[in-house]
C-alpha cells in the first residue's frame, strides 16, 4: 500500500493512515452538513508510479479496478465481483450532431449492478472483510444501496440500506431481491444520510462517499480508465451529473493523479451537471464566481441526484477550480429529452439521472463553443427507471 495519509479537505490537519477512519478528528461533522471535516487520502505517488506500470499494475493481466492497486488503498483486492473495466466508445451520430470532435461515452451501467456505485462498493466491502465487519451500511436513493446490497450478498456481508420515504419501487425490489436490511426514512435523502450515520456507533462499516475517505478512490478509477482507454491524452471535457459531489470530485482526483504520475498531458475541465429543481452545488460554484443563484423549487425525477445537501461539495468546487471546470443545472424536459437522444442516437441504456450529463453538454453548448472538442461523457448508471 502506498497510502502515507490522511489530510482534512477542511482544516488542512494531516493524520497517519489507520485501519478505519472517517470524518476529521478535529473538524467532526461540524455545523453544516456539506462542510464537514471530509478526508482525502495522500499516497507516496513516485513509489506507486514503478509498480503502477509494472506487473503490479499496467503490465498485469488484471482488467477490473485493482488493476490500479498501486493508486488504492487496500492492500490486496477482496470478495468482490468484478467492478469497472467498463467500455469507453466513441458515439459518432450523437457526437456529429453535438459539433463535437468527439463523443466518447464511458458506460458505467456495464458495473455487476449497472452503476458507478460499484467502484466504490468494490472498496467498502474489500476494507469491511479485511477489518473484520459483518455488518455494512449506506444511506442512497436507491444505486449505491443497491450496490452494497449485490456486492454484499456477494461476500457475505449483512446490508443495511437507509432510503429516503420516496424511494422508487424498482430500486426496492432490487434491494429486497438482494437481502437487505431496508430501513425507510420518514424523510428524504438528507434524513436518511443523518440516520444512517447514527449506525456507525454499532460498529457497522459505513459506505457513505462522504464520510468514508476510502470510496473516492475506488470512484477516480473511472477516470484512471478513461485516461488509459484514450491512449494516455485526456478529453477536453468531462460530464457528469452530481448530486453530493463525489463521482465528479473524485474523476477530477483521477485526472490529477494521472499528470501527477506522467499519465495524463493536462487535466480535463469537468462540467458537474444538477437538475433545475435541486442545484445546491450550482449554486455554491456561482456564489463563489460572484454570480446570483438561479432559482430553485419544484421536484426532479433525477432520483440519484435530486440532494439537497451535498456532502463533498467543498471537493467538487476545488476540482472545477483545478480544471477551469463549472457547473451547470438543467431541466427534467431537457434530461428527458437527452435520455431519449442517447436511445435513439446511439443505443445507450442510460437511467434518467445519467442523462442529465448529456442535457447538461447541450447546455453548455449554449453557452461557449464546444466545436472541435473531445468529450467523455459518463453514462453513471443504467437501471431501468420507474414508470
Ligand atoms: C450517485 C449517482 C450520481 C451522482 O453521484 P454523486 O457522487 O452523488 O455526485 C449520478 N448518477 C447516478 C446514476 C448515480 O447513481
Ligand atoms: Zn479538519
Amino acid at each position: 500500500v502506498y497510502v502515507t495519509g490522511l489530510t482534512c479537505l477542511r482544516c488542512g490537519t494531516r493524520y497517519d493512515w489507520l485501519g478505519e477512519a472517517y470524518l476529521c478528528p478535529s473538524c467532526g461533522p461540524g455545523p453544516d452538513p456539506t462542510d464537514a471535516g471530509v478526508l482525502d487520502v495522500d499516497y507516496d505517488y513516485d513509489a506507486a508510479r514503478g509498480e503502477l506500470l509494472g506487473a503490479g499494475g499496467l503490465a498485469s493481466d488484471r482488467r477490473d479496478l485493482f488493476r490500479f492497486l498501486p493508486l488504492l488503498p487496500v492492500e490486496q483486492p477482496g470478495p468482490v465481483p468484478p467492478a469497472g473495466n467498463t467500455p469507453l466508445y466513441e458515439a459518432s451520430r450523437l457526437g456529429r450532431r453535438l459539433g463535437v470532435s468527439a463523443l466518447h461515452l464511458k458506460d458505467e451501467a456495464r458495473n455487476p449492478t449497472r452503476a458507478l456505485k460499484d467502484r466504490a462498493t468494490a472498496i467498502a466491502v474489500t476494507r469491511a472483510k479485511a477489518l473484520g465487519h459483518e455488518d455494512i451500511f449506506c444511506a442512497s436513493a436507491g444505486n449505491a444501496a443497491i450496490s452494497l446490497a449485490g456486492f454484499s450478498a456477494f461476500a457475505g456481508l449483512r446490508a443495511h440500506a437507509f432510503v429516503p420515504r420516496d424511494a422508487s419501487a424498482v430500486r426496492l425490489n432490487w434491494l429486497q431481491r438482494f437481502g437487505a436490511d431496508v430501513r425507510r426514512s420518514e424523510g428524504d435523502y438528507d434524513e436518511a444520510y443523518e440516520e444512517a450515520e447514527g449506525k456507525r456507533s454499532d460498529g457497522w462499516y459505513s459506505r457513505n462517499c462522504a464520510f468514508n475517505p476510502f470510496q473516492v478512490e475506488g470512484k477516480k478509477t473511472a477516470a484512471l480508465e478513461i485516461g488509459e482507454q484514450l491512449g494516455w491524452k485526456s478529453p477536453d471535457l468531462v460530464v457528469c451529473a452530481v448530486g453530493d459531489a463525489c463521482t465528479l470530485a473524485a474523476i477530477g482526483k483521477g485526472f490529477r493523479e494521472l499528470t501527477r504520475l506522467g499519465l495524463a498531458d493536462r487535466l480535463p475541465r469537468l462540467i458537474g451537471v444538477q437538475a433545475a429543481a435541486v442545484h445546491p452545488v450550482a449554486d455554491m460554484f456561482d456564489s463563489r464566481h460572484g454570480r446570483e443563484p438561479l432559482p430553485v423549487g419544484g421536484v426532479t425525477k433525477a432520483v440519484s441526484i435530486n440532494v439537497g445537501k451535498p456532502r463533498n461539495a467543498r471537493r467538487l468546487l476545488t476540482e472545477l477550480e483545478e480544471s477551469g471546470g463549472l457547473m451547470l443545472s438543467v431541466t427534467d424536459d431537457q434530461i428527458a429529452a437527452a435520455q431519449t437522444e442517447l436511445a435513439r442516437d446511439a443505443g445507450v441504456v442510460a437511467e434518467f439521472t445519467s442523462a442529465a450529463a448529456l442535457a447538461g453538454l447541450q447546455a453548455l453548448a449554449e453557452r461557449e463553443s464546444v466545436a472541435g472538442k473531445s468529450v467523455a461523457l459518463i453514462i453513471t448508471g443504467g437501471r431501468p427507471d420507474d414508470a
